[in-house]
Parts: structure tokens; sequence; C-alpha cells
């Protein structure tokens, strides 16, 4: 059985980027909702004993068990976004602004690049830096998708489902993910999944 994972900082802890109220709501019921609707797909099978990671690979693309696919991946990328903010701003270290550098020319690029990203993701989605073939890149999942089923790591997230931002910012999605870049990306959790 599967738990929700506590927000890594404390609910007014991203305001005025992100408020209280849109965490409480976004973690304790869509991800909550995630988790339990999880735990009911896979009770009593096989999946039961099995990783995130692992109950994703073998759902993926398999039109008998898009739920599972879909609650899996929603509970695994939820606690990759919590992770990806952090409440006082970071920088990329030294070798991932070489890495930031190479693939995007520059982190003003990367911040440019990765928000029109966000934006051109139609509908519900996630925002991903991700690592493919040793190189960084930007790339966009439609609903539940995610990076890892693509064989890509993932090392950054920003929600773009309007659950994310809808309270704070309404239909202003270009502003909650300036906001988010601007200070709330966590670089050191980009560092640790590089090196994990
Ligand atoms: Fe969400």
């Amino acid at each position: 059985m599967f738990t929700l994972s506590p927000l890594p900082f404390e609910l007014s802890a991203l305001e005025p980027h992100i408020s209280a109220r849109t965490l409480e709501f976004h973690h304790g019921k869509h991800h909550q909702t995630y988790v339990g609707n999880l735990n009911k797909l896979i009770a009593g099978t096989d999946n039961e004993t099995k990783s995130l990671e692992e109950i994703m690979a073998v759902s993926f693309n398999q039109p008998d068990q898009t739920a599972i696919f879909n609650n899996a991946a929603q509970v695994y990328n939820h606690n990759f976004y919590w992770q990806s903010l952090n409440p006082a701003p970071t920088k990329p270290g030294a070798e991932m602004t070489q890495m930031v550098v190479d693939s995007f020319g520059s982190l003003e690029a990367f911040n440019e690049q990765f928000l029109a990203t966000a934006l051109a993701q139609f509908g519900s989605g996630w925002v991903w830096l991700v690592l493919e073939a040793g190189k960084l890149k930007i790339v966009k999942t439609a609903n539940a998708d995610n990076p890892l089923v693509h064989g890509q790591k993932p090392l950054l997230t920003i929600d773009v489902w309007e659950h994310a931002y809808y309270l704070d910012y309404q239909n202003r999605r270009a502003d909650y993910g300036k906001n988010i870049i601007a200070n709330l990306l966590n670089w050191n959790f980009a560092e640790t999944q590089l090196k994990s």
C-alpha cells in the first residue's frame, strides 16, 4: 500500500508564489486521491509489492491498465513536483551550469524555454527537465505521462494542470510558471537526481 508522502516544506512556505490553500487542495486532495485510487486498483494483485516505477513500467501503453498507469504516474509525478520546489531560490552548481549552457546556451535561455514549453502544453500535463543520452532536454508530457517510461531521467518538473495554479492565478499559467522558475525551482534536487 502506498501512502501520501508528506510535503518537504510547510504549507505556507511557498507563499506568495503558491498559497497554502493551493497546497492544501493540491497535496491534501488531488495527490491524496491518486494515492487512494492506486491502492484500490492494485489491492490483491501482483502490483501490490511493486514500486511506483515498476508499476508504471508494466502498465504503460497497456489499454486495460490505463487507470493503474495514470494513478501510479500521478503519485510519482506529484512526489517529483514537490521536490522540484524549494522555498528559497537555488542556483545550479558549476557542473549543472555547464550542462545547462551546453544544452540551452545560458541559464536565461533555459528559463525561457522551460516557460515556453510549460505554456505550449495544451491542456493538463507537465514540463520536465530531463537527462537523455548524457544531455539535458526540456520535454512536456500530457496528463499523467512521464519521462521515465520514455527512457529519460527526470531532473525537475512543473505541474501545469489547472489545479496547480487556478486558485492563485486563475487562467494565468504564464505568471505561475514565471514565478516558479524565478523563485522556487530546486536546482539542489536536480543535482541529486543527476547523480542518482
Ligand atoms: Fe497536480
